[in-house]
C-alpha cells in the first residue's frame, strides 16, 4: 500500500496535507462523489475490516467498580509530559471545584443512543450551540478506528487525509475531515487521553472568550472515565460511542494507550450519518455567518 501522495507530483509525501475544499461544494453532490470514489477504491484495495460486529458489553462489571477513582489515578500517574498538570494549574481552584461538582453526579453526561452529551441537555441544544458565532469546534477521532492500512500510522496524531490515496478514500475519518468547514474548528486524531486532554486545555486557555465545543469518538469506557475532566473545563459537546473491538476493561485500555490495539473499532453506519449531519449543520451555520 502506498504512503501519502503529493497530489501534483504523485511522489510519496510523509506530512500532514491541507484539507481540500469539499466543504465548499454542494453537500449532496460532494457526498455522492465521495461514496463513488470509495466504492472504486474498495474494489481495487479492499481494507481489512471486521468480518462480523462483535457483541461486547461497553464496560465489564469488574472495570465499572470504582471507575472514577481509576480514571483519576490514570490521569495523574500517566501524565508523563505534565500536559494535564500544567493545564490544571492555570486555574487550580476553579477547576478543582468544577471537577468535584461533576464527580459528585452519578453520570457526567446524558445519553442519547450512541451520543453522550456533556454540558448540554439535549442534541437539539448542542445543534443550537453549533451556530454560536463565538464558538470553536474540536472534532476528534480516536486512533483505534483508523484503518489498519492507514498511511499515517494508526497510533499517531497524524492524518494525511489524502484524497488520492485508496485507503483515505474509504476512511470515514478522512471523509469527515474533508467535509468540515475549517472556519473556527480543528480536527484532531487522538492517540492517548493525555494528548486530547492537553489539546483541550490549550484551546480553552488560548480562546478564553470563545465557547469550546467538541465532537469526539471514543469507547464507552473512555466516555465514562473522563467525562468529569471535560466538565471541569466547562466545555460542551458530544462523545460518539465506538462499536466493534472496543476496550471494555482497564487492561485493554492501558494497552491501547500504549498503541497496542490489535482490534478495530467502528462508528456504526447510522451514527456516522448523524455525525455527518452535525458537520453539515455546522457548515451551514458558518456559511450563513460569512
Ligand atoms: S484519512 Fe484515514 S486512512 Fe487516511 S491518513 Fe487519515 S486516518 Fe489514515
Amino acid at each position: 500500500m502506498p504512503s501519502c501522495y503529493d497530489k501534483e507530483s504523485e511522489k510519496p509525501k510523509d506530512k500532514k496535507m491541507s484539507r481540500l475544499n469539499i466543504w465548499k461544494e454542494e453537500w449532496d453532490e460532494a457526498e455522492k462523489g465521495w461514496e463513488e470514489r470509495a466504492k472504486v477504491a474498495k474494489e481495487k484495495y479492499p481494507l481489512k475490516g471486521l468480518k462480523v460486529l462483535p457483541q461486547m458489553t461497553g464496560i465489564t462489571v469488574e472495570t465499572a467498580r470504582h471507575l472514577k477513582w481509576k480514571s483519576f489515578k490514570w490521569m495523574v500517574m500517566h501524565d508523563d509530559e505534565r500536559e494535564i498538570l500544567k493545564g490544571f494549574l492555570h486555574y487550580p481552584f476553579k477547576y478543582f471545584k468544577a471537577f468535584l461538582k461533576s464527580a459528585a453526579q452519578t453520570k457526567p453526561y446524558q445519553r442519547n443512543g450512541d451520543f453522550f452529551l456533556y454540558g448540554v441537555n439535549s442534541l437539539e441544544e448542542f445543534e443550537g450551540e453549533l451556530g454560536d458565532p463565538n464558538s470553536f469546534l474540536v472534532l476528534g477521532f480516536s486512533y483505534c478506528h483508523k484503518p489498519f492500512e492507514c498511511p499515517s500510522g494508526r497510533f499517531s496524531s497524524e492524518c494525511c487525509h489524502d484524497l488520492n490515496h485508496p485507503v483515505c478514500q474509504q476512511c470515514f475519518i478522512g471523509k469527515a475531515t474533508h467535509f468540515l468547514n475549517p472556519h473556527q474548528s480543528v480536527v484532531l486524531y487522538i492517540p492517548t487521553i493525555h494528548y486530547i486532554g492537553g489539546k483541550i486545555f490549550e484551546y480553552v486557555h488560548r480562546y478564553p472568550d470563545k465557547k469550546i465545543l467538541f465532537i469526539i469518538t471514543a469507547c464507552e469506557l473512555t466516555l465514562e472515565m473522563f467525562g468529569d475532566w471535560g466538565n471541569m473545563v466547562n466545555i460542551q459537546g458530544i462523545g460518539v460511542r465506538l462499536d466493534g473491538r472496543i476496550c471494555n476493561t482497564m487492561e485493554a485500555f492501558a494497552l491501547s494507550e500504549k498503541g497496542i490495539k490489535p482490534g478495530l473499532t467502528v462508528v456504526l453506519d447510522e451514527t456516522k450519518k448523524k455525525l455527518m449531519d452535525l458537520i453539515r449543520l455546522r457548515n451551514r451555520m458558518c456559511a450563513e455567518r460569512a
